[in-house]
Parts: structure tokens; sequence; C-alpha cells
């Protein structure tokens, strides 16, 4: 008998509604690679640093003294650079005095909003494969997910309207949308949006937009912010993640842009979980948002040749691969290879070729849509992603 137990005569400390959730799947597939001493191409972090200036400037802060407590909602100078960005990238506009919240990445963001939206028993609707916070912040509001699925349809992934429609029920309070998509590297077209726009408004929901993949898409296609659709704006929270922009996922600094209404009740909870987010990691962020966005077209560049380099490895290894219009994540699916189990494929990569993926199925809550596909990380130095491709080559005789 544990401790616990012993004590206070509970068997298991979890409280139920999280005990479907264990680890994530990137906290074991990083300790797998680490174990294993395998390539990782499976937790999303880059392997190189953001842009030198900014990470000086947050140096400099904390030298400065910049070490206690910041404002709630974020340091003024961050909140100000936020709208700025928004108004020049998206012509959207947003007040810096109660339409910004800076939070402790975008994990915060996500989470705060669905606690500070949902009561227990409130629907969410969620695209999935989904980004695995989103389950768990739905859980912990005691609400319930309402799962649309993405399903490949001419070499990308992409949902049925209908099946969005059939998804809202009486109960429903809002939808969260994630473009560009992890894992499957899908960029909603104005259409898929519009789409999602109009379920939003003739069913007065709210819209949890986490796009914290903005700047990093490829072949000219665009991010088009949900918020920026006819009627969006004033139901939509729009999320972002320095850690994503500016290849810092240490920091844990993120925002969130909504009609003060929305804001407020976000800050209301988000004020409980973590009062406020690291002040020396937002004026960092504030001055890289107005200096460094040339440095994130240069990632962006590099990011795009590294897709490349190991989509062309993965297809010779003999994968059928989906080519990710935004994202640094592929996806692979592996019955070409005569498998059909990606989580027992993910399972066994380390011993057969020593390189990490992610099983895609942890990421749905009907695991047999998503079990043909695994994701591949491509935010990594390219002789990194080369000694991949080379050990993938050998895949198929490794299987047998
Ligand atoms: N949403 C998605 C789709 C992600 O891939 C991630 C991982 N960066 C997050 C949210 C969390 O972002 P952060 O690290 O800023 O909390
Ligand atoms: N967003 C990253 C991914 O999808 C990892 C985030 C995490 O480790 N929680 O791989």
């Amino acid at each position: 008998m544990s401790w616990f137990a012993r004590m206070s005569g509970v068997n298991e400390p979890l409280v139920a509604r999280m005990r479907e959730f264990g680890t994530t799947v990137f906290a074991e597939m990083t300790a797998l690679a680490v174990r294993t001493g395998s390539i990782n191409l499976g937790q999303g972090f880059p392997d190189t640093d953001g842009p030198e200036g900014m990470l000086e400037r947050a140096v400099e802060a904390i030298r400065a003294g910049v070490n206690q407590y910041p404002p709630g909602p974020g340091v003024p100078e961050l909140r100000q650079a936020v709208c700025e960005h928004r108004k020049e990238h998206y012509g959207l506009l947003y007040d810096p005095d109660g339409e910004v919240l800076v939070t402790v990445g975008a994990t915060e963001a996500l989470a705060a909003s669905v606690l500070a939206l949902c009561e227990p028993g409130d629907e969410v609707v969620v695209f999935e494969p989904y980004y695995d916070s989103y389950a768990a912040a739905i859980a912990l509001a005691g609400a319930v997910r309402r799962p649309v699925t993405l399903r490949p349809d001419g070499g990308r992934f992409t949902f049925d309207p209908g099946e969005l429609r059939a998804a809202v029920g009486p109960r429903t309070r809002a939808v969260m949308v994630n473009s560009p998509h992890n894992p499957t590297g899908t960029v909603f077209t104005r259409e898929e949006l519009s789409a999602i726009a109009a379920v939003c408004q003739e069913r007065d929901l709210v819209a949890i937009s986490d796009e914290v993949y903005e700047h990093l898409v490829y072949d000219g296609v665009e991010h088009v912010p949900l918020a920026s659709l006819p009627g969006m704006r004033e139901r939509t929270i729009m999320i972002s993640s320095v850690g994503k922009t500016f290849s810092v996922t240490g920091w844990k600094t993120g925002w969130l842009c909504a009609p003060a209404e929305l804001v407020s009740a976000v800050q209301r909870v988000k004020q409980y979980l973590t009062f406020t987010s690291g002040g020396p990691w937002q004026l960092a962020a504030a001055y890289a948002l107005r200096h460094e966005l040339g440095w994130v077209e240069g990632l962006r560049a590099a990011l795009a040749g590294k897709r490349d380099r190991l989509i062309a490895g993965l297809d010779a290894a003999g994968f059928t691969t989906f080519r990710p219009a935004g994202t640094y994540f592929v996806q692979a699916d592996i019955r070409p290879l005569g498998l059909t189990d990606g989580m027992e494929l993910t399972r066994r990569l380390p011993e057969l070729i020593g390189v990490v993926a992610v099983p895609t199925q942890v990421f749905y809550d009907r695991p047999e849509q998503g079990r043909r596909f695994i994701r591949f990380a491509f935010c990594k130095r390219d002789e990194i992603i080369d000694e991949a491709v080379g050990r993938l080559a050998g895949l198929r005789r490794e299987i047998g």
C-alpha cells in the first residue's frame, strides 16, 4: 500500500477526471530517445537557439533587475508590441489595455480559456488529431469533448463541414481550432475557416484559436487568423507562442488577444493559476516582435528545406508522407511498409534504427482513425535530419 493510501484511505490520489491521462507522449518519447541514445524526431523543439538579440535582451533584463512580479496582464511593452504585430500582419486591431493577456506559454492560454468558459457538462468541439493539452484542459473543466476527425484528402488533412455541424449540440460552448495544425501540418484555407466561422456564429460559440505556428507556413501558403473573418473577432480568442515563433520553447511565454469581456474572464482564471508570467522573457519577446521578424523569415525558409529533406528520406524509406503546409511536423503513413500500428512501430523504432517519432493515434478520441500514422518533427539541424534519413533507409531491412 502506498503512503498516500495509508494516510488517506484513498487508493488513487489523482482526481478521477484526470485518470485517463498518463505522462504526455512528448515527455515519454524524449525519455525514450535519451535512454536509447536515439535521434529525437518526436517532441517538437528546435535544436538551435532563437535570435541572439532577443536572448541578449532577456539577459539584460535579468541584470537590470526585472526580477519581480510583472503586472497580471503582462508588461505594457509586450502588450503594445503584440497589438502592433496583429495590426501590421493581419489588420486586426486590439487594445493593449484590456484585449491582450500574456500567459505562461500557449498551454496556459488554452487551459485558462477552457476553464474560464466551460461549466461542468458543457461541450467543446475539437478537431482530432488534437494537441494533447486540449483534452486535458477540457477534462479539468469537467467539460466534454466532441471530436471532428481530420482525414486525408488530396495529400492533406481536412474535415467534413457536415461532421462539424453535427458535433455541435445544445451544450456546446466552444470550438478549439488549431491552424497551422499540429500534428497534420494542415493550414486551414479561407473556405475551411469560413465553415467554422459560420457554425460559431449560428450556434453562438466561442472560438479558441491556437495559432502558435502562425509564422511557420511554407510554399507561399498564407496563414489566415480566424478572428479576421467577418463576425469572428468578437468571439475569438487568438493564441500565440514565443516558443514556436522564436525557437525558445523553454521560455514558456505566450499571449492571447480577444475582446475585453473574454480577456477579463480568462484573466480571472489565469491569475489563480500562475498570477502572472515571467518578466525577462516578456521584455525579450517585445523586442523580438519589433526587431526579429526577419530572423523568423530565415527560420521559415530553413524549415521548408528541412521538411523537404526529411520527406525525401521518408518517401525513400517506404512511407507515404503528407507534405505539411505549416508547422514543423510531417505525418507518415506506415502501411506501405506492411505495418498497421504506429504505436507499436514508434516503440520499436529506437531499437530498429535509433530514431524516435510520435504515434499519431494518441491525439484521437477514436485512436483507430490514426493508427496508421506516425509524426516526425523536422525542427532539427540539417546534419541530424540527414543522419536520421540515413538510418531510416535501413528500416525496411530491419523490419524484415
Ligand atoms: N498548441 C500547439 C498546437 C502546440 O504544438 C504547442 C506546443 N508548442 C502548444 C500549443 C503549446 O505551446 P507553449 O509551449 O507555448 O505552451
Ligand atoms: N508542441 C510540441 C510537440 O507537439 C511539444 C510540446 C510538449 O512537449 N508538451 O511536439
